[in-house]
């Protein structure tokens, strides 16, 4: 515990508040408390839940998200940092739909850099050119996860259906480039490569690939439906690779389940410490659920008057007394899901 403090305290972007912001949340976390004392100590933003692509198994994608589409207006995203900014360590600009599609992302990240929040953003690349991956580099960005699952244009647009890898990876070298005009070592870039059966032979040259591209990890994932826990495997068999090890699931008499050893601890910390703020200011506990369990809006009622009503308490109170009761939090992968491997080049 002391360790963790240690190191907490020691992050570049640590200041006194936010180091006692992340006391008071810790101690809110640990001993279960439903009113949590104090703010998260990181967040989720979604600059926006529209997508330039067509992933099956991704509720953007499939068209499964049913709330409303839209973009985050840099006004709402300023009017969060400016409340909770000086409490929280961390920011992913990212949650359902490709951050790109918002043109005011890149004022986020200046906005969020100012007030010294540490940053990442998820995205499928197709939409930087050389302007943005200079504005990127600018923003000050800590890291940025690339989707590239695949080597080839076959196997890549097989699950990102849409898109173009060659695009993926002339976004790359943009960035790798900008670093170099900028003389910045931020963002890092991490590729993310997903394996299903149309790339999961593909992985010895995607590390090649990454080598060459000169990115700063390379991360295999499995593939995992994230429109909600499958009730059968039939649908999934047309992307789930074919080596078991890579599999997120496995089945048993009939009966589906994570495909791990791990044991789920029937408790889940992120309505404690994660949050999401979707783009229209519904604040959900996590990023993991895309329409169920919506708070209340931060835009309308203010952050912090959402964080503790009386609805986000009755949903921390069932977590601590055990998530595998709860309709959507019961099949959560949240404590037993793992990226496969990670690699540094
Ligand atoms: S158990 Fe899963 S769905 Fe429920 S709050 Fe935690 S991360 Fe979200």
């Amino acid at each position: 515990m002391l360790k963790k403090l240690i190191k907490r305290l020691r992050r570049p972007n640590s200041t006194w508040k936010r180091f006692g912001n992340y006391c008071l949340n810790y101690i809110s976390k640990s001993l279960r408390i439903p009113y949590v004392l104090g703010f998260p100590e990181a967040i989720f933003i979604e600059p926006t839940n529209l997508c330039n692509l067509k992933c099956p198994l991704c509720p953007a994608g499939s068209g499964n998200n049913k709330r409303e589409k839209g973009m985050l207006a840099l006004g709402n995203f300023k009017k969060i940092i400016d409340e909770i900014g000086g409490y929280i360590y961390d920011l992913v600009l990212a949650n359902y739909g490709e951050p790109f599609i918002n043109p005011q992302i890149l004022d986020m990240l200046y906005y969020a850099q100012k007030k010294r929040i540490s940053t990442r953003l998820i995205t499928n690349a197709l939409l930087i050119d050389n302007i943005t991956a200079a504005g990127i580099v600018k923003s000050g960005l800590d890291r940025i996860v690339i989707s590239l699952d695949g080597i080839d244009q076959e196997a890549y647009s097989s699950y990102r259906i849409g898109g173009q890898l060659s695009k993926v990876i002339e976004a790359i070298n943009l960035i790798v480039e900008a670093k170099n005009e900028q003389k910045k070592s931020f963002p890092l870039v991490y590729v993310q490569f997903i394996i299903t059966k149309y790339n999961e032979h593909q992985m010895e040259e995607a590390r090649d690939l990454a080598k060459k591209l000169k990115v700063d990890r390379l991360i295999f994932k499995k593939l995992c439906d994230l429109n909600g826990f499958p009730s059968s495997l039939s649908y999934l068999e047309r992307y789930l690779p074919s080596n078991q090890a890579y599999r997120a699931y496995k089945t048993e008499g009939g009966v589906i389940s994570y495909n791990t050893d791990k044991l789920d601890i029937n408790f889940c910390s992120m309505a404690w410490n994660y949050p999401a703020v979707n783009w229209d200011g519904s604040l959900y506990p996590c990023c993991f659920d895309y329409g169920n369990l919506d708070m209340g809006n931060v835009f309308e009622d203010g952050f912090k008057n959402v964080w503790n009503n009386r609805k986000f308490i009755r949903l921390r109170s069932k977590i601590s007394k055990g998530k595998k009761e709860l309709p959507y939090c019961g099949n959560c992968s949240i404590n037993i899901y793992e990226d496969i491997i990670k690699e540094i080049n």
